[in-house]
């Protein structure tokens, strides 16, 4: 098996509340786009990693991935608006094989055992994502009053990597530009242009940083992996 990655790190990450780009923030001492790019860079099915970056960050994502010896880096392209738009940059980059992955540039700590899961269910059915069963219950709410509660039974997160032949997910796309429709993740896209998307059961550790709360859990996960003192 084999696949190409597309990792958009192009967002400001305003609820993070830090000063710069979260996608630079260090979690014992490594930076988080470096910890999300070396699963990749481990996982033999991964033919290359393209990078979906804010414009004037390019370079120095270039100079980062170079010093952390990231080889598998084919591409650093500049984001667009929204996520979307970045992803599409993304993947028009991609040269050949008929797998794309679809990973955020905030979730380090997604497992190759899972990625691999992944990839042969997308194989299979042409679009796949990982996600898993919601732990608290729902309610829609409207001005502070609940509406109804939700059956939870039926309620799965969705997560990244998301997967996809090639073909169709740039097609989705191409149908969601011309139609100025903006979807939440990608496999939104495929659902919007009425094809079907397989879910593969991952991990509660496959966390995407996007709060401060998120780099305390982030911390903790890496002293149980690595054991060493956090460093945010
Ligand atoms: O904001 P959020 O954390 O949901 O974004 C998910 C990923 O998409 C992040 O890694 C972020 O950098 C990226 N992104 C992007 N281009 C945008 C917005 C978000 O590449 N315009």
């Amino acid at each position: 098996m084999e696949y190409f990655v597309v990792i958009p790190a192009a967002g400001r990450g305003k609820r993070m509340k830090a000063e710069r780009n979260k996608q630079f923030l260090l979690l014992n001492r490594v930076p988080l786009i470096v910890r999300t790019l070396q699963v990749f860079e481990q996982d033999d099915w991964c033919k290359g990693i393209i990078v979906v970056g804010n414009r004037n960050e390019v370079n120095e994502l270039r100079q980062l991935f170079s010093e952390h010896k990231l080889s598998k880096v084919i591409d650093i392209v500049p984001g667009g608006k929204e996520r979307q738009n970045s992803v599409y940059e993304g993947l028009k980059a991609i040269k050949g094989s008929s797998l794309a992955l679809i990973h955020d540039g905030a979730r380090p700590f997604v497992s190759i055992e899972s990625i691999r899961e992944l990839v042969v269910q997308a194989d299979q059915s042409g679009a796949a994502v990982l996600a898993v069963p919601i732990k608290d219950t729902i309610k829609q709410i409207n001005n502070h009053k609940v509406v109804k509660t939700v059956d939870r039974n039926s309620l799965w997160a969705v997560q990244t990597p998301q997967a996809f032949h090639l073909h169709n997910i740039l097609q989705a796309h191409e149908t969601a530009e011309k139609s100025g429709y903006i979807g939440t993740d990608d496999a939104s896209l495929i659902e919007y242009s009425g094809g079907q998307v397989s879910i593969v059961e991952g991990s509660y550790l496959n966390i995407k940083l996007t709060t401060p709360e998120d780099m305390v859990f982030a911390n903790a996960i890496i002293h149980e992996k690595e054991g060493q003192d956090k460093d945010v």
